[in-house]
């Protein structure tokens, strides 16, 4: 039985790794997939990991039915075996709806990639239409990790280090910012909800107010 899957984590547990290495897996088996992406690191039309594999994807556009797109792919005798959709959490969740039509009308496995919740620790629209509708939900094993040592499972937007609660859901930024620019971080809950990123933690370690008082 065909099945919308959906891939889910934090940033940097290694979805579009994942992503790319199901697409080489069903590739070198002869299959032929069809590789949807939003907002790549790489740039449009991109489906990249950051252990630096790239290949050519789709690049889906606001409004843009990936149905109609798969049946008109299809109906002019271009193949699809399967789908990959990456980065799905910035798709609209009506498009997340089209995604699972291609299962049940076309009889293609949708594999569908995402962040689960944006740095307010909000679940993304396309990523609630997912955990809606999704056949199942893999959480990946390829853990990020927190400064702390602890299982990285939120996911920080900061401003020169400092981390920010409010702003736009999506703002384009990567975890190797410059200071004063917008990057992200990943973050044990505990360390969210104090809001204490990786520099704000070495800056409170450097700092001669929590240093041991010696006794007289
Ligand atoms: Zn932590």
């Amino acid at each position: 039985m065909p099945e919308l899957v959906f891939f889910s984590g934090t940033m940097d547990c290694g979805k579009s790794t994942l992503a790319l290495q199901i697409e080489h897996n069903r590739s070198a088996r002869g299959l032929a997939g069809m590789i949807f992406t939003r907002d790549d690191r790489a740039g449009e039309g991109k489906l990249s990991s950051r252990l630096g594999l790239v290949t050519d994807a789709v690049e889906v556009e606001d409004g843009q039915d990936l149905y109609a797109y798969l049946v008109d792919h299809l109906s002019q005798g271009g193949r699809a075996d399967y789908v990959i959709a990456d980065e799905a959490q910035f798709l609209a969740p009506g498009q997340i709806d089209q995604l699972a039509r291609v299962v049940d009308d076309l009889g293609l496995d949708v594999f569908a990639f995402g962040i689960t919740t944006d740095f307010r620790s909000k679940l993304f629209p396309g990523s609630q239409r997912l955990v809606e509708l999704a056949d199942r939900i893999e959480v990946l094993q390829v853990e990020a990790l927190c400064w702390c040592g602890a299982r990285a499972t939120h996911n920080a937007r900061t401003v020169g280090g400092e981390m920010v609660v409010e702003g736009a859901q999506v703002v384009v930024g990567d975890v190797n910012q410059s200071a004063g620019e917008v990057g992200y971080e990943v973050l044990c809950r505990r360390h969210h909800r104090r809001r204490m990123t990786a520099a704000s933690a070495h800056a409170a370690a450097l700092s001669p107010d929590v240093l041991p008082v010696p006794s007289s």
